[in-house]
């Protein structure tokens, strides 16, 4: 029975379930679809985009791993194991060319700002 208080015959199968269709529920179903999944993404508001709709939608990326390693250690002050910013840091070098590529579908293309990060 669903919240309308309707009975519900579902019968799809998927691999994958993704629950919220804001910007972290989008990237994993693509990310889950190009990895070949089937994946369903399922929102409980009319609209999907959540809190991520009113986002400035600026994305940190870094040139370099270590550095953005020691940026996140020295910000994060203890609050967060290495390997998960080890690993945070290594995804962040790749995130322009990967946010290019995801654009290129709507037509858009990212501007880029260059900054030092705070602390460096
Ligand atoms: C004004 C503003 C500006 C910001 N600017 C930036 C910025 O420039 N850069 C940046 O990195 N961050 C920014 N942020 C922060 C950023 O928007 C959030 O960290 C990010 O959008 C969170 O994404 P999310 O996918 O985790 O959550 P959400 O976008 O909130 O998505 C969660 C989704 O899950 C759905 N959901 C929840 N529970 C269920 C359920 N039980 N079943 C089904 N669906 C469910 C919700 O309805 C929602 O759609 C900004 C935030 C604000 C408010």
């Amino acid at each position: 029975m669903n919240t309308t208080g309707n009975d519900l015959d579902w019968h799809k199968e998927v691999d994958v379930i993704v629950v919220g269709y804001g910007a972290a529920g989008g990237i994993s179903a693509i990310t889950a679809h190009d990895a070949g999944a089937k994946v369903l993404l399922i929102e409980k508001m009319p609209h999907p985009g959540g809190i991520s709709m009113l986002s400035g939608g600026g994305v940190a990326f870094a040139r370099n791993a270590e550095g953005a390693f020691q940026y996140l250690k020295r910000t994060c002050n203890g609050t967060t194991p290495d390997d998960i910013l080890r690993k945070m840091a290594e995804e962040m070098v790749g995130m322009i060319d990967w946010l290019k590529d995801l654009a290129k579908v709507s037509g858009t293309e990212p501007t880029q700002t260059e900054t030092r990060g705070h602390g460096t």
